[in-house]
């Protein structure tokens, strides 16, 4: 008779059981290990039966390397997995957290700052269809995604990553879950671990829990709170994850209240798992262990014990794990781990293998290369842009509109470090982990978009920084100036001032004291507006970091569609009003509020705050 593990009909429970006895002990600290694919040898994978690898922030098998690249290497991994003594699959796990960003030639969405301009939970769950395709075509099985913090402070440098600061837009946009894996049936266990098919990725809600609520916005700081408002503010988009049937869920670097949810027993484990029935599996955050003791990387062992007895799952070691694997046995033998507490980890991590399929379908599905960046993608990810464009002046005094432009004018000056620059439109977590500057992947710039627009007779002068000779003698109609952040993650980009990076509040100004100027912000957060660059220019629009698509801003700024963005972040007038949102009602004066937004047919109505 053959192993029930093996039986695709056996229940996934039956199949755990049967596989949980056959495993020895290193089989099944094995599995609980994720490594970085820089590290990964084939030999370490089949030998140690490791449980998982993954490309930490996009750590790319080459330079411009491609979907049909990445499922090469991927296989490469997986057929190690499958020659291990017990052939148990590894799942591959990537950052695509706005599309498949570490892969050339992916379809690239707004990040999550724009998408919750959108408001539009079915746009979401489209993205995440569209996303899963992508990562499966490229053989990876799981996707870092949905980070669903609340960014209460603008000065957080992965304010970008979050929706809003707003709990219910968060709430509303965790959609992105049931996208990536699919529909669960009516009636599926609350809590259990759910993934339609081949076509679906495993989900993972992040960072748990208050990662966006730290003090100063400091990123892996201290978020300092009761517990009521832990749970009110920061953990509720949880539970319509857990709902939803996410796979796993990853922990934060930060603290809650001077403990780091890394080794908060309660938070991971009494509430997470045993309140809230959470089935699938907890992984670290990169080298989160390290992070434990100071100073980093000391200590090691007391790291490991203090993680996994909290409730961590799965550790995303992600370099060292020789090390990592021979003191977490040597913390099982002594009894400093109990072995139900491995048991209970090992269960939950197959529980996903098994529910996602994995055994049945280890290998990527070549299939599926053909989707990757196809039209309806591409048309998917503009429509994204197109409804997360925010703007927050039209005319001079709000009266005489400005927008839409005319496509079939006489001359257009085209200017900015942003016009013409995919790296900068699409940010940071895109090409590489830190993102950058350039055409880093296929694409179109505002540039490239505004030249397709117009019409035949109109002529479009582009100049990055424009000199005084540019204006000399010629007669712009008007200028579309695009300024605003150069990429950044983490706490690279934490950022006290807010100031638009690259000089770009003057680059406006010497623009739009000769022309009629639209100034396009290309920005993950709300930055400092000065009343007197505010009062100069003609309009302003706020694109968020829109991704691969730049048409999507000329379909709306030329007319063709309207504006359909709210902010999903209130715009601070001054730095020293921080942290400033809209659970701060009594010292409530932003610049512009919370869930504002013009459009076309209701030109300069401040109070349009209905849906937010
Ligand atoms: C980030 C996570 C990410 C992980 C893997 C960490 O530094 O905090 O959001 O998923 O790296 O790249």
């Amino acid at each position: 008779m053959g192993c029930i593990y093996k039986d695709p009909n056996a229940p996934v429970e039956s199949r755990i059981k049967d596989l949980l006895c056959r495993m020895t002990l290193q089989e099944k600290i094995g599995q609980m290990t994720q490594i970085e694919r820089s590290v990964a040898t084939l030999s370490a994978i089949k030998h140690r039966c490791i449980g998982s690898v993954l490309s930490g922030g996009g750590s790319n098998p080459f330079y411009k390397a491609n979907s049909a690249d990445w499922a090469d290497m991927i296989d490469g991994f997986q057929n190690a997995a499958l020659e291990s003594r017990l052939g148990i699959p590894l799942i591959y796990g990537v950052d695509a957290v706005h599309g498949n960003n570490n892969v050339y030639g992916a379809t690239i969405f707004p990040h999550n700052i724009g998408v919750g301009a959108t408001r539009d939970a079915d746009l979401v769950r489209r993205i995440g269809e569209v996303t899963a395709l992508e990562v499966r075509a490229s053989g990876a099985h799981y996707a870092f995604a949905p980070c669903v913090a609340i960014s209460r402070d603008p000065r957080w440098g992965r304010c970008y990553e979050s929706y809003s600061e707003d709990t219910e837009v968060v709430r509303k946009m965790t959609s992105l879950v049931t996208g990536l894996q699919g529909q669960p049936p009516e009636g599926h266990p609350k809590g259990y671990p759910f993934l339609a098919g081949r076509k679906n990725v495993i989900a993972c809600a992040k960072h748990f829990v208050g990662d966006g609520g730290t003090d100063y916005g400091t990123n892996e700081g201290d978020t300092i709170i009761s517990y009521d408002d832990l749970e009110r503010i920061h953990m509720a988009p949880y539970l319509d994850c857990i709902s939803q049937g996410v796979c796993t869920i990853m922990a934060s670097y930060s603290s809650w209240n001077g403990i780091k949810l890394h080794a908060h027993h309660f938070l991971l484990t009494e509430i997470l798992k045993d309140k809230l029935g959470f089935k699938g599996f907890v992984i670290s955050d990169w080298e989160a262990l390290d992070r434990l003791c100071v100073p980093r990387g000391s200590n090691y062992r007391q790291c490991i014990m203090s993680a996994v007895n909290a409730g961590i799952d799965m550790v995303m070691v992600p370099f060292r794990f020789e090390l990592f694997l021979g003191e977490f046995l040597s913390l099982v033998e002594s009894g400093e781990i109990p072995m139900s507490r491995i048991d209970d980890a090992v269960e939950r991590i197959l529980r996903v293998k098994f529910v996602a399929g994995i055994f049945e379908h280890p290998l990527s599905d070549r299939s599926l290369l053909d989707v990757v960046r196809c039209k309806p993608h591409r048309e998917l990810a503009r429509a994204a842009v197109r409804k997360s464009l925010v703007l927050l002046k039209n005319g001079k005094d709000q009266k005489i509109p400005f927008l839409p432009l005319d496509k079939n004018t006489k001359r257009i000056l085209v200017a900015g470090t942003h016009a013409d620059d995919l790296g900068y439109q699409c940010g940071g977590w895109t090409a590489t982990w830190e993102g950058k500057s350039g055409r880093i992947t296929d694409g179109t710039t505002i540039l490239d978009a505004i030249k397709e627009v117009v019409g035949s007779e109109t002529e479009v002068t582009y100049e990055l920084i424009p000199s005084p000779e540019t204006f000399a003698g010629q007669n712009f109609s008007y200028a579309v100036v695009a300024v605003g952040e150069a990429p950044y993650v983490q706490t690279g980009g934490d950022d006290p001032e807010l100031k638009i990076p690259l000089n770009g509040a003057e680059l406006v100004s010497s623009v739009a004291d000769q022309v009629p100027t639209l100034v396009i912000l290309i920005t993950g957060r709300p930055l400092v507006l000065e009343p007197w660059l505010l009062e100069k220019i003609d309009a302003l629009v706020v694109a968020w970091l829109p991704g691969s698509e730049g048409q999507g801003i000329t379909d709306v700024i030329f007319g063709d569609y309207g504006f359909h963005g709210r902010l999903p972040a209130t715009w601070f007038k001054s730095v020293d009003q921080l942290p400033l949102h809209i659970g701060n009602q009594d010292s409530y004066d932003p610049l512009f509020p919370f869930g504002f937004g013009l459009n076309y047919e209701n030109k300069g109505d401040l109070n349009s705050t209905d849906d937010m």
